[in-house]
């Protein structure tokens, strides 16, 4: 795991694979946000824990990404992801 700072509030670290990063807040760690640059846009999801309204969004989905190779990874992720901004 690599750990890079930025900001004043919130640490990124990036998985295994390197694919994706993971932000979370340096005060409590809690996972914030998961996001990947796919194609030279910032792509992610937000943590659901921690938004107000949540039924308001579509239903979860069950993923297994242990299952899904790197390339299957990015499609996905391309597909179902948000842009992200602001991090
Ligand atoms: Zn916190």
């Amino acid at each position: 795991m690599s750990t890079v700072f930025i900001g004043d509030g919130i640490s990124t670290n990036q998985n295994g694979d390197q694919l994706a990063v993971f932000y979370h807040c340096k005060g409590c760690n809690q996972l914030l946000a998961v996001g990947c640059n796919i194609n030279n846009q910032l792509r992610g999801a937000v943590n659901l824990n921690l938004l107000k309204g949540v039924d308001q969004l579509g239903d979860p989905i069950q993923v297994q990404p242990r299952l899904l190779s790197a390339d299957q990874k990015l499609e996905r992720w391309g597909k179902l992801w948000g842009f992200l901004s602001g991090l």
